[in-house]
């Protein structure tokens, strides 16, 4: 399944995967806030690997937004 990339005004950006047969989210499934797809749906996806989801926990911001880094991937295991 391939892994779209999502953002959240709460939450800032996170991974989904779906069925590229899944209509795209339109809620957040952490915080139920509105979210867009920020990479198109069809051929256009981006798979995504375990690196790329560490790399993306390594920022200075957590990746949930908060202040501190939540228990959820990819931030925990
Ligand atoms: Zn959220």
């Amino acid at each position: 399944m391939p892994t779209y990339l999502y953002q959240c005004q709460q939450c800032g950006e996170f991974e989904q995967q779906q069925a590229i047969s899944e209509p795209p989210l339109d809620r957040c499934p952490r915080c139920g806030g509105a979210v867009h797809r920020l990479i198109a749906g069809g051929t256009n996806f981006i798979v995504k690997g375990r690196g790329a989801a560490a790399r993306h926990c390594e920022r200075t911001t957590p990746c949930c937004g908060r202040e501190t880094r939540c228990d959820r991937p990819p931030c925990g295991k």
